[in-house]
Protein backbone atom coordinates (compact mmCIF):
# COMPACT_ATOMS: atom_id res chain seq x y z
CA UNK A 1 0.00 0.00 0.00
CA UNK A 2 0.97 3.28 -0.80
CA UNK A 3 2.44 5.66 2.32
CA UNK A 4 1.90 8.94 0.34
CA UNK A 5 -0.90 10.99 -1.68
CA UNK A 6 -0.31 12.20 -5.17
CA UNK A 7 -1.86 14.02 -7.61
CA UNK A 8 -3.88 11.10 -9.24
CA UNK A 9 -5.39 10.00 -5.42
CA UNK A 10 -6.40 13.66 -5.14
CA UNK A 11 -8.16 14.14 -8.18
CA UNK A 12 -9.57 10.81 -8.02
CA UNK A 13 -10.78 11.22 -4.81
CA UNK A 14 -12.54 14.06 -5.77
CA UNK A 15 -14.42 11.84 -8.03
CA UNK A 16 -15.41 9.37 -5.13
CA UNK A 17 -13.30 8.76 -1.83
CA UNK A 18 -13.87 5.18 -2.02
CA UNK A 19 -12.62 5.26 -5.73
CA UNK A 20 -9.31 6.62 -4.34
CA UNK A 21 -9.30 5.00 -0.79
CA UNK A 22 -9.14 1.32 -3.03
CA UNK A 23 -6.85 2.79 -5.87
CA UNK A 24 -3.89 3.49 -3.02
CA UNK A 25 -4.07 -0.01 -2.00
CA UNK A 26 -4.02 -1.60 -5.41
CA UNK A 27 -1.40 -3.46 -7.50
CA UNK A 28 -0.46 -0.78 -9.90
CA UNK A 29 -1.61 -1.60 -13.58
CA UNK A 30 0.94 -0.61 -16.46
CA UNK A 31 -0.23 1.08 -19.03
CA UNK A 32 -1.09 -0.70 -22.01
CA UNK A 33 0.66 0.17 -25.31
CA UNK A 34 -2.04 3.17 -26.31
CA UNK A 35 -1.74 4.28 -22.70
CA UNK A 36 2.15 4.04 -23.21
CA UNK A 37 1.85 6.36 -26.48
CA UNK A 38 -0.32 8.97 -25.03
CA UNK A 39 2.77 9.25 -21.81
CA UNK A 40 5.12 9.54 -24.28
CA UNK A 41 3.58 12.06 -26.36
CA UNK A 42 2.83 14.00 -22.85
CA UNK A 43 6.70 13.74 -21.99
CA UNK A 44 7.32 14.73 -25.67
CA UNK A 45 5.31 18.29 -25.14
CA UNK A 46 7.28 18.80 -21.47
CA UNK A 47 10.74 18.44 -22.95
CA UNK A 48 9.20 20.99 -25.61
CA UNK A 49 8.52 23.07 -22.87
CA UNK A 50 11.39 23.06 -21.22
CA UNK A 51 13.03 24.56 -24.09
CA UNK A 52 11.59 27.76 -23.34
CA UNK A 53 13.65 28.62 -20.43
CA UNK A 54 16.94 27.47 -21.72
CA UNK A 55 18.92 28.06 -17.99
CA UNK A 56 16.32 26.14 -16.42
CA UNK A 57 17.57 23.06 -14.47
CA UNK A 58 15.81 19.50 -14.24
CA UNK A 59 15.41 18.21 -11.10
CA UNK A 60 16.97 14.82 -10.62
CA UNK A 61 18.32 12.35 -7.60
CA UNK A 62 21.73 12.66 -6.71
CA UNK A 63 24.23 12.19 -4.51
CA UNK A 64 21.91 9.85 -2.39
CA UNK A 65 19.55 12.28 -2.13
CA UNK A 66 15.63 12.32 -3.02
CA UNK A 67 14.40 14.61 -5.30
CA UNK A 68 12.52 16.18 -2.88
CA UNK A 69 15.78 17.36 -1.13
CA UNK A 70 17.38 17.95 -4.30
CA UNK A 71 14.60 20.48 -4.80
CA UNK A 72 15.23 22.55 -1.50
CA UNK A 73 19.25 22.59 -2.21
CA UNK A 74 18.31 23.97 -5.81
CA UNK A 75 15.67 26.98 -4.26
CA UNK A 76 18.41 27.52 -1.49
CA UNK A 77 20.62 28.79 -4.62
CA UNK A 78 19.46 32.40 -5.07
CA UNK A 79 21.35 32.10 -8.87
CA UNK A 80 18.85 29.24 -9.92
CA UNK A 81 16.13 31.07 -11.95
CA UNK A 82 14.00 27.74 -13.16
CA UNK A 83 13.63 24.05 -11.49
CA UNK A 84 11.97 21.53 -13.87
CA UNK A 85 10.41 19.01 -12.26
CA UNK A 86 10.98 19.98 -8.73
CA UNK A 87 9.69 17.72 -5.86
CA UNK A 88 7.48 18.65 -3.01
CA UNK A 89 6.48 16.36 0.02
CA UNK A 90 4.15 18.19 2.95
CA UNK A 91 2.62 15.18 5.26
CA UNK A 92 1.13 12.60 3.15
CA UNK A 93 1.07 15.19 -0.08
CA UNK A 94 3.68 14.60 -2.79
CA UNK A 95 3.74 16.81 -5.67
CA UNK A 96 6.18 18.10 -8.92
CA UNK A 97 5.77 21.42 -10.42
CA UNK A 98 6.45 20.82 -13.85
CA UNK A 99 8.30 24.38 -14.21
CA UNK A 100 8.78 26.60 -11.27
CA UNK A 101 10.26 30.25 -12.00
CA UNK A 102 11.30 32.44 -9.30
CA UNK A 103 9.42 36.06 -9.22
CA UNK A 104 9.92 38.69 -6.94
CA UNK A 105 10.69 36.85 -3.72
CA UNK A 106 7.86 34.16 -4.69
CA UNK A 107 7.83 31.61 -6.89
CA UNK A 108 5.87 30.92 -10.17
CA UNK A 109 4.35 27.80 -10.81
CA UNK A 110 3.20 26.73 -14.93
CA UNK A 111 1.60 23.04 -15.59
CA UNK A 112 2.44 21.62 -19.03
CA UNK A 113 -0.69 20.49 -20.52
CA UNK A 114 -1.22 18.90 -24.22
CA UNK A 115 -5.20 20.77 -24.36
CA UNK A 116 -5.82 23.90 -26.68
CA UNK A 117 -4.88 27.04 -24.42
CA UNK A 118 -8.48 28.01 -26.20
CA UNK A 119 -9.94 25.39 -24.45
CA UNK A 120 -13.65 26.76 -22.48
CA UNK A 121 -13.58 24.03 -19.82
CA UNK A 122 -10.61 24.27 -17.73
CA UNK A 123 -11.91 23.37 -14.58
CA UNK A 124 -10.27 19.78 -14.29
CA UNK A 125 -6.49 21.72 -15.74
CA UNK A 126 -7.05 24.10 -12.84
CA UNK A 127 -8.34 21.40 -9.86
CA UNK A 128 -4.85 20.08 -11.56
CA UNK A 129 -2.45 22.82 -10.99
CA UNK A 130 -4.49 23.69 -7.73
CA UNK A 131 -3.08 20.74 -6.13
CA UNK A 132 0.86 21.63 -7.19
CA UNK A 133 0.50 25.01 -5.78
CA UNK A 134 -1.25 23.91 -2.33
CA UNK A 135 1.55 20.99 -1.88
CA UNK A 136 3.79 23.73 -2.76
CA UNK A 137 2.30 25.75 -0.01
CA UNK A 138 1.75 23.24 2.67
CA UNK A 139 5.71 22.73 2.05
CA UNK A 140 6.25 26.26 2.76
CA UNK A 141 6.95 27.61 -1.10
CA UNK A 142 5.35 31.11 -1.65
CA UNK A 143 3.26 30.93 -4.74
CA UNK A 144 2.36 34.22 -6.46
CA UNK A 145 1.67 33.07 -9.76
CA UNK A 146 0.48 30.06 -10.89
CA UNK A 147 -0.03 29.25 -14.54
CA UNK A 148 -0.91 26.92 -17.53
CA UNK A 149 0.94 26.09 -20.59
CA UNK A 150 -0.78 24.87 -23.32
CA UNK A 151 -0.77 24.16 -27.02
CA UNK A 152 -1.42 27.02 -29.57
CA UNK A 153 -4.02 26.18 -32.17
CA UNK A 154 -2.07 28.30 -34.66
CA UNK A 155 1.17 26.53 -33.98
CA UNK A 156 1.67 24.30 -37.56
CA UNK A 157 4.08 21.52 -38.08
CA UNK A 158 7.94 22.75 -38.43
CA UNK A 159 7.08 26.06 -36.55
CA UNK A 160 10.03 26.78 -33.77
CA UNK A 161 8.65 25.49 -30.32
CA UNK A 162 8.44 29.48 -29.26
CA UNK A 163 5.09 29.48 -30.97
CA UNK A 164 3.69 26.11 -29.66
CA UNK A 165 2.57 27.08 -26.65
CA UNK A 166 0.48 29.83 -24.46
CA UNK A 167 0.71 30.81 -21.41
CA UNK A 168 -2.78 30.91 -19.85
CA UNK A 169 -2.76 33.26 -16.05
CA UNK A 170 -4.94 30.96 -13.60
CA UNK A 171 -3.48 32.30 -10.61
CA UNK A 172 -6.72 33.54 -8.98
CA UNK A 173 -8.84 30.50 -10.41
CA UNK A 174 -5.94 28.14 -8.82
CA UNK A 175 -6.03 30.43 -5.24
CA UNK A 176 -9.84 29.93 -5.08
CA UNK A 177 -9.43 26.06 -5.58
CA UNK A 178 -6.67 25.91 -3.00
CA UNK A 179 -8.46 27.34 -0.47
CA UNK A 180 -11.39 24.55 -1.19
CA UNK A 181 -8.69 21.80 -0.97
CA UNK A 182 -7.45 23.02 2.61
CA UNK A 183 -10.79 23.14 3.92
CA UNK A 184 -10.89 19.43 2.71
CA UNK A 185 -7.22 18.27 2.80
CA UNK A 186 -6.53 16.69 6.52
CA UNK A 187 -10.12 14.99 6.54
CA UNK A 188 -9.56 13.24 3.38
CA UNK A 189 -6.03 12.15 3.54
CA UNK A 190 -7.22 10.94 7.34
CA UNK A 191 -9.79 8.67 5.66
CA UNK A 192 -7.75 7.23 2.76
CA UNK A 193 -5.50 6.06 4.99
CA UNK A 194 -7.88 4.61 7.58
CA UNK A 195 -8.90 1.13 7.77
CA UNK A 196 -12.13 0.90 6.50
CA UNK A 197 -13.00 2.72 3.00
CA UNK A 198 -15.12 5.75 3.33
CA UNK A 199 -18.90 4.56 2.40
CA UNK A 200 -19.71 4.31 -1.19
CA UNK A 201 -21.95 6.36 -3.21
CA UNK A 202 -23.32 6.16 -6.66
CA UNK A 203 -21.81 8.86 -8.76
CA UNK A 204 -20.98 9.30 -12.28
CA UNK A 205 -17.31 7.75 -11.65
CA UNK A 206 -18.71 4.32 -10.71
CA UNK A 207 -19.41 3.41 -15.09
CA UNK A 208 -15.83 3.52 -15.42
CA UNK A 209 -14.34 2.13 -11.47
CA UNK A 210 -13.06 -1.11 -11.85
CA UNK A 211 -13.98 -1.42 -8.16
CA UNK A 212 -17.82 -1.11 -9.21
CA UNK A 213 -18.79 -4.61 -9.97
CA UNK A 214 -15.73 -6.96 -8.28
CA UNK A 215 -15.86 -5.27 -4.63
CA UNK A 216 -18.29 -1.92 -4.75
CA UNK A 217 -21.72 -1.16 -5.36
CA UNK A 218 -22.33 -3.20 -7.77
CA UNK A 219 -21.02 -6.26 -6.90
CA UNK A 220 -23.61 -9.49 -6.20
CA UNK A 221 -25.90 -8.06 -8.41
CA UNK A 222 -27.08 -9.01 -11.52
CA UNK A 223 -28.61 -5.85 -13.59
CA UNK A 224 -27.95 -2.40 -12.11
CA UNK A 225 -29.03 0.77 -12.94
CA UNK A 226 -25.95 1.92 -14.72
CA UNK A 227 -27.10 -0.52 -17.37
CA UNK A 228 -29.50 2.54 -18.45
CA UNK A 229 -28.53 4.32 -21.13
CA UNK A 230 -27.85 7.99 -21.14
CA UNK A 231 -29.24 8.59 -17.80
CA UNK A 232 -29.30 12.20 -16.93
CA UNK A 233 -27.18 12.83 -13.88
CA UNK A 234 -29.87 14.37 -12.02
CA UNK A 235 -31.88 11.22 -12.26
CA UNK A 236 -28.34 9.11 -11.19
CA UNK A 237 -28.33 11.31 -8.14
CA UNK A 238 -31.92 10.34 -7.08
CA UNK A 239 -30.95 6.73 -6.91
CA UNK A 240 -27.59 7.46 -5.48
CA UNK A 241 -29.67 9.58 -2.82
CA UNK A 242 -32.52 7.06 -2.23
CA UNK A 243 -29.10 3.81 -2.31
CA UNK A 244 -31.15 2.53 -5.37
CA UNK A 245 -28.35 0.07 -7.31
CA UNK A 246 -30.72 -2.59 -8.60
CA UNK A 247 -31.87 -2.33 -11.62
CA UNK A 248 -35.39 -4.26 -10.62
CA UNK A 249 -35.36 -1.71 -7.71
CA UNK A 250 -35.78 1.50 -10.16
CA UNK A 251 -38.90 3.48 -8.87
CA UNK A 252 -42.01 3.70 -10.96
CA UNK A 253 -41.99 7.19 -11.08
CA UNK A 254 -38.14 8.03 -12.26
CA UNK A 255 -39.70 8.60 -16.02
CA UNK A 256 -37.16 6.67 -18.21
CA UNK A 257 -37.61 7.04 -21.40
CA UNK A 258 -37.93 4.49 -24.44
CA UNK A 259 -34.55 3.46 -24.65
CA UNK A 260 -34.07 2.91 -21.21
CA UNK A 261 -38.00 1.30 -20.33
CA UNK A 262 -36.23 -1.26 -23.52
CA UNK A 263 -32.99 -1.62 -21.73
CA UNK A 264 -34.77 -2.23 -18.12
CA UNK A 265 -37.36 -4.92 -19.65
CA UNK A 266 -34.69 -6.64 -21.57
CA UNK A 267 -32.30 -6.84 -19.04
CA UNK A 268 -35.22 -8.13 -16.29
CA UNK A 269 -36.55 -10.32 -18.80
CA UNK A 270 -33.35 -12.09 -20.52
CA UNK A 271 -35.00 -11.41 -23.43
CA UNK A 272 -34.36 -8.98 -26.85
CA UNK A 273 -36.63 -6.62 -26.67
CA UNK A 274 -37.52 -5.06 -30.31
CA UNK A 275 -39.37 -1.92 -30.99
CA UNK A 276 -42.64 -2.68 -33.74
CA UNK A 277 -40.90 0.60 -35.79
CA UNK A 278 -37.64 -1.70 -36.51
CA UNK A 279 -38.46 -2.74 -40.04
CA UNK A 280 -39.64 0.60 -41.21
CA UNK A 281 -36.39 2.22 -39.76
CA UNK A 282 -34.37 -0.64 -41.82
CA UNK A 283 -36.67 0.64 -45.07
CA UNK A 284 -34.08 3.73 -45.21
CA UNK A 285 -31.47 1.73 -46.57
CA UNK A 286 -31.01 1.73 -50.11
CA UNK A 287 -29.70 -1.67 -52.08
CA UNK A 288 -27.18 -2.00 -53.06
CA UNK A 289 -25.39 -0.79 -49.67
CA UNK A 290 -22.03 -0.27 -48.87
CA UNK A 291 -20.58 -0.65 -45.21
CA UNK A 292 -18.15 1.80 -44.54
CA UNK A 293 -15.72 2.41 -41.86
CA UNK A 294 -12.91 5.02 -41.13
CA UNK A 295 -9.78 5.36 -38.93
CA UNK A 296 -7.75 8.19 -38.02
CA UNK A 297 -4.74 9.39 -36.51
CA UNK A 298 -4.40 12.02 -34.16
CA UNK A 299 -1.73 12.88 -32.30
CA UNK A 300 -0.42 15.89 -29.36
CA UNK A 301 1.78 17.27 -31.92
CA UNK A 302 1.37 17.15 -35.99
CA UNK A 303 3.06 14.37 -38.08
CA UNK A 304 2.76 16.53 -41.36
CA UNK A 305 3.27 19.69 -43.19
CA UNK A 306 0.71 22.40 -42.73
CA UNK A 307 -1.50 20.06 -39.86
CA UNK A 308 -1.82 21.43 -36.34
CA UNK A 309 -1.55 19.57 -32.84
CA UNK A 310 -4.48 17.03 -32.13
CA UNK A 311 -5.31 17.06 -36.02
CA UNK A 312 -7.14 14.22 -36.70
CA UNK A 313 -6.10 12.40 -40.09
CA UNK A 314 -8.20 9.93 -41.73
CA UNK A 315 -5.86 7.02 -42.34
CA UNK A 316 -7.49 4.03 -43.73
CA UNK A 317 -11.16 2.78 -44.76
CA UNK A 318 -12.67 -0.80 -45.36
CA UNK A 319 -15.93 -1.13 -47.49
CA UNK A 320 -17.59 -4.02 -47.63
CA UNK A 321 -20.36 -4.05 -50.53
CA UNK A 322 -23.64 -5.96 -50.85
CA UNK A 323 -26.09 -6.16 -53.51
CA UNK A 324 -28.74 -7.67 -50.91
CA UNK A 325 -29.38 -8.80 -47.39
CA UNK A 326 -28.30 -12.04 -48.34
CA UNK A 327 -25.99 -11.19 -51.15
CA UNK A 328 -22.33 -12.75 -50.36
CA UNK A 329 -20.56 -8.99 -49.28
CA UNK A 330 -17.76 -7.75 -52.09
CA UNK A 331 -14.56 -5.93 -49.84
CA UNK A 332 -12.23 -2.97 -50.79
CA UNK A 333 -10.10 -0.95 -48.51
CA UNK A 334 -7.45 1.62 -48.39
CA UNK A 335 -4.48 2.82 -46.08
CA UNK A 336 -1.86 5.63 -46.49
CA UNK A 337 1.26 5.74 -46.51
CA UNK A 338 2.16 6.65 -42.90
CA UNK A 339 5.38 8.71 -44.09
CA UNK A 340 3.55 11.17 -46.00
CA UNK A 341 0.13 13.33 -45.78
CA UNK A 342 -2.43 11.26 -47.81
CA UNK A 343 -5.57 12.74 -47.03
CA UNK A 344 -6.19 13.34 -51.03
CA UNK A 345 -5.53 9.84 -51.83
CA UNK A 346 -7.96 8.81 -49.04
CA UNK A 347 -10.22 10.74 -50.61
CA UNK A 348 -10.14 10.11 -54.08
CA UNK A 349 -9.83 6.28 -53.39
CA UNK A 350 -12.97 6.95 -51.16
CA UNK A 351 -14.95 8.24 -54.29
CA UNK A 352 -14.07 6.12 -56.26
CA UNK A 353 -14.52 2.80 -54.18
CA UNK A 354 -18.37 3.92 -53.13
CA UNK A 355 -19.54 4.63 -56.53
CA UNK A 356 -22.70 6.66 -56.99
CA UNK A 357 -25.70 4.25 -56.08
CA UNK A 358 -27.09 2.91 -52.77
CA UNK A 359 -26.89 3.69 -49.32
CA UNK A 360 -23.91 3.98 -47.30
CA UNK A 361 -24.18 2.53 -43.99
CA UNK A 362 -21.98 3.82 -41.20
CA UNK A 363 -21.75 3.07 -37.32
CA UNK A 364 -21.86 6.20 -35.21
CA UNK A 365 -21.54 9.97 -36.88
CA UNK A 366 -17.67 9.38 -36.99
CA UNK A 367 -17.18 8.98 -40.29
CA UNK A 368 -20.03 11.98 -41.23
CA UNK A 369 -17.10 13.95 -39.21
CA UNK A 370 -14.50 13.31 -41.38
CA UNK A 371 -16.08 13.61 -44.32
CA UNK A 372 -17.24 16.74 -43.53
CA UNK A 373 -13.93 17.81 -42.66
CA UNK A 374 -12.50 16.12 -45.62
CA UNK A 375 -15.08 18.30 -47.79
CA UNK A 376 -13.93 21.35 -46.50
CA UNK A 377 -10.20 20.69 -46.63
CA UNK A 378 -10.07 20.01 -50.60
CA UNK A 379 -12.99 22.16 -52.31
CA UNK A 380 -12.20 20.57 -55.31
CA UNK A 381 -13.60 17.36 -54.82
CA UNK A 382 -16.61 18.53 -52.40
CA UNK A 383 -19.17 17.70 -55.04
CA UNK A 384 -18.43 14.14 -54.63
CA UNK A 385 -17.73 13.96 -51.21
CA UNK A 386 -21.13 15.71 -50.14
CA UNK A 387 -22.88 13.50 -52.42
CA UNK A 388 -21.12 10.72 -50.19
CA UNK A 389 -22.38 12.26 -47.19
CA UNK A 390 -25.91 12.20 -48.86
CA UNK A 391 -26.17 8.83 -49.13
CA UNK A 392 -24.63 7.62 -45.21
CA UNK A 393 -27.44 6.00 -43.40
CA UNK A 394 -26.53 5.64 -38.97
CA UNK A 395 -27.18 2.27 -38.22
CA UNK A 396 -26.56 2.90 -34.62
CA UNK A 397 -29.85 5.32 -33.70
CA UNK A 398 -31.75 2.20 -35.68
CA UNK A 399 -30.28 -0.24 -32.60
CA UNK A 400 -30.49 2.39 -29.78
CA UNK A 401 -34.62 3.08 -31.04
CA UNK A 402 -35.43 -0.02 -31.75
CA UNK A 403 -33.72 -3.07 -30.29
CA UNK A 404 -32.36 -4.26 -26.86
CA UNK A 405 -30.48 -7.03 -26.04
CA UNK A 406 -29.34 -7.82 -22.33
CA UNK A 407 -25.85 -8.19 -23.27
CA UNK A 408 -25.79 -4.35 -23.71
CA UNK A 409 -25.31 -3.37 -20.78
CA UNK A 410 -26.27 0.31 -21.35
CA UNK A 411 -24.05 0.98 -24.42
CA UNK A 412 -25.07 0.74 -28.20
CA UNK A 413 -21.44 0.54 -29.23
CA UNK A 414 -20.45 -1.88 -31.83
CA UNK A 415 -18.20 -3.45 -29.35
CA UNK A 416 -20.88 -4.19 -27.49
CA UNK A 417 -23.54 -4.55 -30.08
CA UNK A 418 -21.84 -7.39 -32.03
CA UNK A 419 -21.04 -9.85 -29.49
CA UNK A 420 -24.67 -9.62 -28.49
CA UNK A 421 -26.28 -10.00 -31.78
CA UNK A 422 -23.43 -11.92 -33.78
CA UNK A 423 -21.78 -14.04 -30.97
CA UNK A 424 -19.75 -15.84 -33.88
CA UNK A 425 -17.92 -13.01 -34.74
CA UNK A 426 -15.20 -11.30 -31.98
CA UNK A 427 -12.22 -8.96 -31.94
CA UNK A 428 -10.55 -11.45 -29.84
CA UNK A 429 -7.80 -13.06 -32.55
CA UNK A 430 -6.83 -9.66 -33.99
CA UNK A 431 -3.31 -8.13 -33.18
CA UNK A 432 -4.91 -4.95 -33.11
CA UNK A 433 -8.14 -4.68 -32.10
CA UNK A 434 -9.74 -1.30 -31.03
CA UNK A 435 -9.16 2.14 -32.66
CA UNK A 436 -6.26 3.53 -30.17
CA UNK A 437 -4.24 0.90 -30.70
CA UNK A 438 -4.55 1.70 -34.63
CA UNK A 439 -4.16 5.04 -33.82
CA UNK A 440 -0.42 4.27 -31.89
CA UNK A 441 0.62 2.01 -34.61
CA UNK A 442 0.06 4.50 -37.18
CA UNK A 443 1.19 7.24 -35.40
CA UNK A 444 4.55 4.99 -34.66
CA UNK A 445 4.90 4.01 -38.39
CA UNK A 446 4.65 8.14 -39.26
CA UNK A 447 7.12 8.75 -36.48
CA UNK A 448 9.67 6.23 -37.92
CA UNK A 449 9.31 4.11 -34.71
CA UNK A 450 8.89 0.98 -36.84
CA UNK A 451 11.32 -1.25 -37.77
CA UNK A 452 10.94 -1.36 -41.98
CA UNK A 453 10.28 -5.41 -41.23
CA UNK A 454 7.86 -4.64 -38.89
CA UNK A 455 6.31 -1.64 -41.21
CA UNK A 456 4.39 -4.52 -43.44
CA UNK A 457 2.96 -6.93 -40.44
CA UNK A 458 1.95 -3.79 -38.43
CA UNK A 459 0.26 -2.61 -42.04
CA UNK A 460 -1.79 -5.94 -42.08
CA UNK A 461 -2.86 -5.90 -38.56
CA UNK A 462 -4.49 -2.36 -39.54
CA UNK A 463 -6.11 -3.15 -42.57
CA UNK A 464 -7.62 -6.56 -40.57
CA UNK A 465 -8.91 -4.10 -37.76
CA UNK A 466 -11.05 -2.18 -40.25
CA UNK A 467 -11.77 -4.63 -42.58
CA UNK A 468 -13.42 -6.47 -39.20
CA UNK A 469 -15.21 -3.23 -38.09
CA UNK A 470 -17.43 -3.44 -41.76
CA UNK A 471 -18.00 -7.69 -41.49
CA UNK A 472 -19.39 -6.47 -38.13
CA UNK A 473 -21.88 -4.06 -39.61
CA UNK A 474 -22.70 -6.28 -42.73
CA UNK A 475 -23.62 -8.84 -39.80
CA UNK A 476 -24.94 -6.39 -37.13
CA UNK A 477 -27.05 -5.57 -40.43
CA UNK A 478 -28.41 -8.89 -41.01
CA UNK A 479 -29.00 -9.61 -37.67
CA UNK A 480 -31.33 -6.52 -37.18
CA UNK A 481 -33.35 -7.82 -40.24
CA UNK A 482 -34.06 -10.87 -38.94
CA UNK A 483 -35.33 -9.59 -35.95
CA UNK A 484 -37.43 -7.31 -37.86
CA UNK A 485 -38.96 -10.32 -39.90
CA UNK A 486 -39.40 -11.86 -36.68
CA UNK A 487 -36.92 -14.84 -37.49
CA UNK A 488 -34.72 -14.70 -34.51
CA UNK A 489 -36.15 -15.55 -30.63
CA UNK A 490 -37.07 -11.80 -29.39
CA UNK A 491 -39.94 -10.10 -27.62
CA UNK A 492 -41.85 -6.97 -28.61
CA UNK A 493 -41.18 -3.88 -26.76
CA UNK A 494 -44.94 -4.07 -25.72
CA UNK A 495 -45.15 -7.60 -24.52
CA UNK A 496 -41.87 -7.41 -22.75
CA UNK A 497 -43.33 -3.53 -20.56
CA UNK A 498 -46.60 -5.86 -19.52
CA UNK A 499 -44.71 -8.98 -18.95
S1 LIG B 1 -17.83 1.83 -7.77
FE1 LIG B 1 -18.45 3.96 -7.48
S2 LIG B 1 -18.61 4.21 -5.28
FE2 LIG B 1 -17.41 2.36 -5.62
S3 LIG B 1 -15.30 3.02 -5.61
FE3 LIG B 1 -15.96 3.06 -7.72
S4 LIG B 1 -16.65 5.15 -8.10
FE4 LIG B 1 -16.57 4.86 -5.88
Amino acid sequence: MKTTIAKFDWLSAGQCPTMAWRGIRAAPTPPDEAGRFRMEQGQDVGSLARKLYPSGILVSRTDGKTTAEVTQCLIADGAIETLFEAAFHAGPFVAKADILRRQNGAWHVLEVKSSFSDTKKTGDLVDDLAYTVMVLQRSGLPVAQASLLLLSRTYRFGDSPDHLFDVIDKTAEAHARVADFESAADSLAQALFADAPPKPALVSACRDCSFFASECLGAGITHTVLELPSLHHTKLKRLSAEGIIDLSLVPADLKLNDRQERAKCAALSGNTVVDPGLSAALAAVEWPCHYLDFETVSTFLPLYSGHGCHRQVPTQFSIHHRDSIDAEPRHSEYLADATKDCERELAQALIEALGQRGSIIVYTTFEQTRIKALRDELPDLAGPLQAILDRLVDIEPIVADHVYHPDFKGSFSIKKVLPALVPDLSYADLEVANGETAIMWFARMARGEVSSPAVEVIRQQLLDYCKMDTLAMVRVHKALGELAAGNRQAVPQEAALTA
